[in-house]
């Protein structure tokens, strides 16, 4: 109590403290504990319901605090069911302008068939990178935005049914399609992808269709990934990548995707662990994304 007083008195002593300083920043190591959490609840796949509700519970009672509106949107695709979730915080300056979007899929695949032991592709995958790492870099997000200054409102969008690709004939991004057929009239001005973001060898190149269909938004969140030497964003162009940005890109709205490239020796195996990730690989991207969002102008 002492202590909290004289904190207080500095505080008021001290000369106007500058925008920065009056910001929540990004903390990688609480990124890692949200993928703990995730990883702690087994596969969150179609075989098991378990874990994904408690998945879909996680992700809503640590948002419900911190965001204006939490919704749930369930859909079914081909006999599966799946939930987007999508948050907004709202913009305390009360601007009118379109949204930004960060998105993330919540669900992990459940086929390891990349595994070097053939024994265990059938085994689904724990996905402390593919899949927890972009939700646990937007969970962090929601706290930052939480406690300091938005220009614009953020939503925060956590897509379902990403990665059933090649499964049963099955696409990529069931979720994703989904909330772009079902919310036809929703336009961020800008959105961006997270997905496999924790690895300690972080290695972000341009994806191409980002590039070739968002280019101008590229060229802003590179700068920013330069200014800040952020070793994890590479400068050179990577390959075209099918994910969640694509059912948004084909409809006409700028959404990239920050993606691990070469994808990481343990992608669908089930060696996809909590030992794989950095907290400092999760602070690059986290200070990348918050100084965009900060700094947007609608
Ligand atoms: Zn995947």
């Amino acid at each position: 109590m002492k202590y909290l007083i004289r904190l207080t008195l500095v505080a008021t002593l001290l000369p106007c403290p500058n925008v920065l300083s009056a910001q929540t920043q990004f903390e990688g190591g609480r990124a890692l504990q949200h993928i703990v959490n995730q990883v702690a609840f087994g596969p969150r796949e179609p075989n098991n319901p378990a874990a994904k509700q408690l998945t879909v519970d996680y992700i809503q009672q640590t948002l419900e605090p911190l965001a204006d509106r939490v919704t749930l949107q369930e859909f079914s695709y081909r006999g599966l069911f799946g939930t987007n979730i999508w948050a907004r915080i709202k913009s305390p300056s009360g601007h009118n302008a379109q949204p930004i979007m960060l998105g993330a899929h919540w669900d992990t695949r459940p086929q390891a068939e990349m595994d070097p032991d053939p024994a265990l592709r059938n085994r689904p995958i724990l996905g402390a990178n593919d899949g927890a790492s972009g939700v646990a870099v937007l969970l962090e997000m929601a706290r930052v935005f939480a406690n300091s200054p938005l220009p614009v409102d953020l939503d925060l969008v956590f897509f379902d049914l990403e990665d059933m690709g090649n499964i049963n004939n099955l696409p990529y991004s069931i979720g994703a399609k989904q909330f772009v057929t079902k919310n036809p009239f929703y336009r961020p001005s800008a959105g961006i992808i997270v997905d496999m973001v924790c690895a300690k060898n972080l290695s972000i190149p341009r994806e191409l269709y980002s590039q070739t269909k968002a280019g101008q938004l590229m060229d802003k969140v590179w700068q920013i990934a330069k200014q800040q030497k952020s070793g994890a964003f590479k400068h050179h162009m990577g390959i075209s990548i099918i994910d969640d940005h694509l059912p948004f890109l084909n409809a006409g709205i700028s959404v990239i995707d920050l993606i691990h490239y070469p994808f990481p020796d343990h992608w669908h195996t089930t060696a996809d662990t909590v030992d794989k990730c950095s907290a400092n690989s999760l602070q690059q991207v986290g200070d990348v994304l918050q100084q965009f969002i900060a700094a947007y102008k609608p």
